[in-house]
């Protein structure tokens, strides 16, 4: 959670550090702050050496509150770091918001992660005299770099931490437990900037001149493509004309920086109204990138004309020899994961045991790892994240790691931990999400875990050549089906704007529908705050039918025709006790005109793959929603993008 960002180079670094921190803004948004190194200061001057300022809410009234002293040239500085905070301790308030600094103002610091023994530390630190200002974890830090700082104490390499910033970053993060990631500046370098990573991540953008760290690649987009993404336990020491990277030890490391090749426009609106709209409608892209990248056709077997699919490669990414033996042995399919991606977990679930015949568990990674889990060395264990930052998730595949299962990682983020720590990573190519919500994310996560248990399926013998071939010539179908929902999405427009006050909405499907309608649910419940819940249709009439009534809406999802009767029954069900009702299908001849007050057509085809276009309309409806109530789609309230704390 939260972003952090810092600039050190020849310009003023203000106007950069909220440029750069607006990009982040979907980490995290209860409060913001900058300080710098105050250019103009010295020892006989009054004013304040490093110049903090922070305030509650979004970063626009950051911008507004230090808007008078830009243009006087109050806060000038060409060091500085900034934050924009998910609170994890402590209120959303002016004192909270970070950077927080030490007693003397000597030292500042911007952190995302959560201090787990800042409750000993601060205890130590108010015993030596130290008085709080914060309810944080964080500002624990600037009081340990203080100590060491001032006080000294052996530090790396036996030298004294006394009066040098680098080793007293070094000796304090020996006593923090937890995750972090953080920018320290400090008035007596004012040519540096200091970061260094535990679990939660941050890159560093190497520019001419300038350097940068970032919580995330888009708030560098705009000044560089160079990046090195900061490895766990790493540190740096940013110049304005070098970076030194240390490694957890304190010695320095080399490595080629990495060339981010995606464009700036993806982490723009480029004309939509809001991200998600945006990311909603990139999905048809995202869909085509994620299956081409793996995708091998007659055309590239032979040389020939672009032809029909035969095979998928996973080769540029893994070892296909490696890779075979794993899928030839597996015994059990282990998915693990959080939130949406776990939703896409489930559809996986359906996805291994129809077309590979493997058992396939799914868990929500915070209770696998608690959990003292059954594993073998035989299982397949797929960690699915967008991020690839997901706390509970890397401790998930830390974990089924150490007991020897195989690690297969889904995720969006190139260089991220998961992707890092992994046996195997097929990336979704979805380009940066910026919207909390996800949207392009979840479908291509999709994307990748059918193209895995298709694999599985073939590789095993489970699916004929002819049946493989077949599959493959469906999914290759989905994103202009995908686009073909998107050009129709006026019908969901009009139905939203009937249904947006409604106060109960479930949403229904059997089978692949029931596990796509757990993240049709999630969607509306993010977006538009109404109450909303996914159920398996023939588990209605065992409980929450109960909660039926005029007040409810009922969206049923219906892409199997072996059960679209099943369902127009359940549908019937509710309607009799006075729900609105509509449906997303695939049924072109009428099965459900006579019990839907609304039918949302989907493309028809493979009903198991084709099931995943059902929740583009409900991406669809929770979006249009959101805006009808007043909400900020891009920004539901108490949640960020990147779930890096527990
Ligand atoms: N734990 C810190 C706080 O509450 C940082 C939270 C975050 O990473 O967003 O201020």
């Amino acid at each position: 959670m939260c972003g952090i960002v810092g600039y050190v180079g020849e310009k003023e670094a203000t106007p950069v550090l909220i440029n750069s921190l607006k990009k982040l803004e979907y980490r995290g948004y209860d409060s913001s702050g900058i300080a710098v190194i105050n250019s103009a200061w010295n020892e006989d001057s009054s004013d304040e050496a490093i110049i903090v300022r922070k305030c509650k809410g979004a970063i626009k009234f950051l911008e507004e509150k230090i808007e008078a002293e830009l243009v006087k040239g109050a806060i000038n500085g060409k060091v500085g770091i900034a934050h924009t905070r998910w609170a994890t301790h402590g209120e959303p308030s002016d004192l909270n918001a970070h950077p927080h600094t030490d007693v003397s103002g000597t030292i500042a610091v911007v952190h995302n992660g959560i201090i787990e023994n800042y409750g000993e530390l601060k205890a130590w630190l108010q015993s030596r005299g130290v008085v709080f200002k914060s309810q944080t974890d964080t500002e624990v830090i600037a009081h340990l770099l203080n100590y060491f700082y001032t006080q000294g104490a052996e530090g790396v390499r036996s030298e004294n931490t006394r009066g040098d910033i680098f080793a007293s970053v070094h000796a304090a993060r020996q006593k923090l437990v937890g995750s972090y990631a953080l920018g320290v500046i400090c008035k007596d370098f004012p040519d540096r900037l200091i970061c260094v990573r535990k679990e939660s991540p941050l890159i560093i953008g190497l520019g001419q001149n300038e350097n940068f760290i970032a919580s995330d690649v888009p708030a560098v987009l705009e000044y560089t493509r160079e990046v090195y993404f900061l490895e766990q336990d790493e540190m740096a020491v940013l110049y304005n004309d070098h970076v030194d990277l240390f490694n957890a030890y304190a010695e320095k490391v080399v490595r080629q920086p990495f060339h981010v090749d995606w464009d700036i426009s993806s982490a723009e609106k480029g004309g939509y109204a809001h991200f998600m709209l945006k990311e909603i409608h990139e999905q048809p892209k995202a869909l085509h990138d994620t299956l081409k990248a793996h995708l091998v056709t007659e055309k590239s077997a032979s040389g020939g004309k672009e032809g029909k699919p035969v095979a998928l490669s996973f080769s540029d990414e893994i070892n296909d020899a490696d890779f075979k033996k794993m899928i030839q042995n597996a015994k059990r399919i282990v998915i693990t994961a959080c939130g949406t991606a776990y939703h896409a977990g489930v559809v996986g679930k359906y996805a291994f045991e129809k077309f590979a015949r493997l058992p396939t568990n799914v868990d929500v990674a915070s209770e696998f790892r608690y959990r003292d889990p059954i594993l073998d060395k035989d299982d397949v264990f797929i960690v699915v994240s967008q991020s690839g930052e997901t706390a509970d998730t890397l401790a998930a595949l830390r974990l089924a790691k150490s007991r020897g299962a195989k690690i297969i990682a889904i995720t969006n983020c190139v260089g991220s931990t998961v992707s890092r720590e992994s046996d195997y990573v097929i990336y979704t190519l979805a380009g940066p999400e910026i919207a909390v919500a996800s949207t392009k994310a979840y479908t291509t996560q999709l994307m990748c875990l059918y193209m895995l248990a298709l694999c599985f399926g073939s590789e095993r013998g489970v699916l004929s050549r002819a049946e493989f071939e077949r599959l493959l010539t469906e999914l290759e179908s989905i994103s202009d089906k995908a686009q073909n929902i998107l050009d129709n999405k006026t019908e969901i427009q009009k139905f939203a704007s009937k249904q947006f006050n409604k106060s109960k909405i479930f949403y229904i499907g059997r089978q692949f529908d029931s596990a796509n309608s757990l993240e049709s649910a999630m969607k509306l419940k993010e977006d538009s705050y109404m109450h909303c819940e996914a159920f398996a249709a023939g588990e209605l009439k065992h409980g929450p039918i109960a909660l039926v009534d005029k007040d409810t809406l009922v969206i049923a999802i219906a892409t199997e025709p072996s059960l679209y009767e099943k369902l127009a029954s359940n549908i019937i069900e509710v309607k009799s006790r006075g729900a609105a009702t509509m449906v997303i299908t695939s049924d072109t001849s009428g099965a459900f005109d006579s019990c839907c007050d609304s039918v949302i057509q989907i493309p028809s085809g493979e009903s198991a793959l084709e099931s995943m276009l059902s929740v583009i309309p409900a991406q669809l409806f929770a979006y249009y929603c959101s805006v009808l109530r007043g909400n900020d789609p891009d920004k539901p309230r108490n949640l960020a993008k990147s779930v890096t704390v527990e």
